[in-house]
């Protein structure tokens, strides 16, 4: 077990004697020792192993042994009776923006709200305007965070799946029971948040195969139902395991992977032609699915509406963007701010990815958490970028900043210091909770400084943990245009920012686009192709994203 399990444990005991009101001493030193656990750098459980958990300044008999009982059975009694007693749910209460443990402690004493469900049946009920400390405005705010728990309920991040997903699809594709197999579903068309993690095989004997991925730790609650093996991963993150036989398989595959409104789109074309009961899929492959209707390949991440099939019959699907059109990478940070490595690791990882040239954009001086830049280090960091690229050869390096946009909408730097650089990219860290109004406005005027290039992470959102900011995407997509500035796609995983239904709109109303991994370490510029992944379900073609174009395309791109 990690430290960071055991610490969990321990400040949720904090949080549950807190909202049941008990202010003491007690709670204070539960509090204590999860900081200073989750701060440790030498493992607990090979502390209790060697007997010196004592030896841990603030660990006493008392912590001592309730330690001893996590790390032995996982939890501790005092802490699954404290759960019985309150009720285990109330501390979900706490992952809603806007309700810290006091206001948590208020709602369960006061109005008697135990979980997200209780606690939606009072913002629906108007219970809340009778609490002290609950305006209307908190009301608003706890009310939009709390649809978006909702909806994001039992979902994960595809960045979070996708390396659990690659081992058991390793796993299987090298087992002798499993001929052919494929991922399907949500993961297969590369949504940012998927509902289940799907597979398809083909298996002569499923039961062999159950007992063989029972025996796994990646993988649990297994059973057999229909011809698939059901299962979870994750804290119960649902996997389903479609079986088929090789005549079978392309149709499992291709009506897994396909929306609903697809597949019927699909079926319907069959039907007009007379083919039915789905016997136009067997034994078929998936490009001879398509053919078979007079249809070109539809690649999985666009099988989502009927608009892609009447566009298919009409040959005009669009020509994807691939990661290999990408010769550049234009938001990135060192160790000037807050990136792991220093500007010369960054540009050698960049030159063996392939790159023809990068922008180094460490934060701005209002980003202090973040240790961003004021001028004078950045014009040193210039000073040094421009030396290191007279020495290398290979691939340009561009001295940039990824520059706050303040409250009122004013760059973090003067147009002077502006002048200096190559690219900028003006992104909003501050301030979220502004009305659509004025985040509309604040944005907008960042776009008119005539030294943005980027307009970086413009919706704001972490994925499953902070929706997008209140914003007019229309407004902000025009200003963008008539100012020549490009809307990114922030590649982090977390983020994913634009998400592919704005990169539509931005698409068709002819905004360009720029794909970055805001890389925090040399190893993050593998991100590329998850905003790659973005761009293609927001139907890109290499001609909307400026990271396409060689560097003389993109200084010719910047006199725009
Ligand atoms: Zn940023
Ligand atoms: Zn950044």
């Amino acid at each position: 077990m990690t430290n960071e399990k055991i610490s969990q444990i321990f400040k949720n005991i904090s949080n549950l004697l807190q909202i049941k009101g008990e202010n003491s001493y007690r709670q204070r030193s539960y509090e204590r020792v999860a900081t200073l656990i989750e701060e440790l750098q030498q493992s607990i459980a090979q502390l209790a192993i060697e007997d010196n958990l004592r030896t841990i300044p603030g660990i006493g008999q008392a912590i001592e042994s309730k330690t001893i009982e996590i790390l032995e059975t996982g939890t501790c009694k005092f802490y699954e009776e404290l759960k019985c007693e309150i009720g285990a749910d109330v501390l979900s209460l706490l992952q809603i923006r806007g309700i810290g443990i006091k206001s948590a402690a208020r709602l369960y004493h006061d109005v008697n709200i135990k979980s997200l469900v209780d606690l939606r049946r009072a913002v629906d009920g108007g219970l809340l305007k009778n609490i002290s400390g609950f305006g209307q405005k908190t009301i608003q705010t706890i009310d939009h965070n709390l649809q978006h728990l909702e909806f994001f309920e039992g979902k994960r991040i595809l960045g979070q799946i996708l390396p659990i997903a690659n081992e058991i699809f390793g796993i299987l594709k090298e087992c002798n029971l499993v001929k052919q197999i494929d991922f399907t579903g949500d993961l297969r068309r590369y949504e940012e948040i998927l509902q289940s993690l799907e597979l398809v095989i083909v298996c002569d004997d499923l039961s062999i195969l159950l007992s063989l991925l029972s025996t796994l730790d990646q993988i649990e609650a297994l059973e057999i139902k229909d011809s698939r093996i059901l299962a979870e991963i994750s804290n119960g993150f649902p996997v389903e395991i479609h079986n088929a036989t090789r005549d079978t398989y392309s149709k499992l595959l291709f009506s897994t992977t396909a929306e609903p409104e697809h597949l019927q789109s699909i079926r319907d074309l069959a039907n007009n032609k007379g083919l039915t009961k789905d016997e136009w899929m067997h034994g078929k492959t998936e490009v001879e699915i398509y053919t078979q209707l007079d249809l070109p390949y539809i690649v999985p991440e666009l099988r989502k509406s009927k608009k892609i099939t009447d566009l298919a019959l009409t040959d005009e699907i669009p020509d994807l963007i691939e990661l290999s059109d990408v010769r550049s990478d234009l938001h990135m940070h060192t160790n000037w701010s807050d990136g792991l490595n220093s500007v010369k690791e960054m540009v050698k990882t960049a030159r063996k990815i392939g790159y023809n040239f990068i922008a180094i954009t460490d934060h701005s001086q209002s980003s202090r958490i973040a240790n961003g830049l004021n001028s004078t280090r950045l014009f040193s960091q210039i000073e040094q970028i421009r030396d290191l690229n007279e020495r290398i050869d290979g691939l340009d390096i561009l001295a940039g900043s990824e520059v706050d946009i303040l409250k009122d909408g004013q760059l973090d730097f003067s147009d002077q210091v502006l002048s200096k650089l190559d690219v900028v990219v003006a992104s909003v860290h501050s301030n979220f909770g502004m009305n659509e109004t004025d985040m509309t406005k604040r944005l907008i005027q960042a776009i008119e400084n005539p030294f943005v290039d980027i307009l970086g992470h413009p919706t704001g959102r972490l994925l499953m943990r902070r929706p997008e900011y209140a914003l007019n995407p229309s407004a902000v997509i025009d200003a963008a245009i008539a100012n020549g500035v490009a809307l990114e796609i922030n590649a982090s995983p977390s983020r994913l920012d634009l998400g592919p239904d704005i990169v539509k709109h931005a698409r068709d109303k002819g905004a360009m686009i720029s794909i970055n991994t805001d890389a925090h370490s040399a190893e993050n510029l593998d991100y590329m192709w998850l905003g790659i992944n973005v761009a293609r379900r927001g139907w890109l073609n290499k001609e909307n994203v400026i990271n396409t174009f060689t560097i003389n395309e993109f200084q010719e791109w910047k006199q725009r």
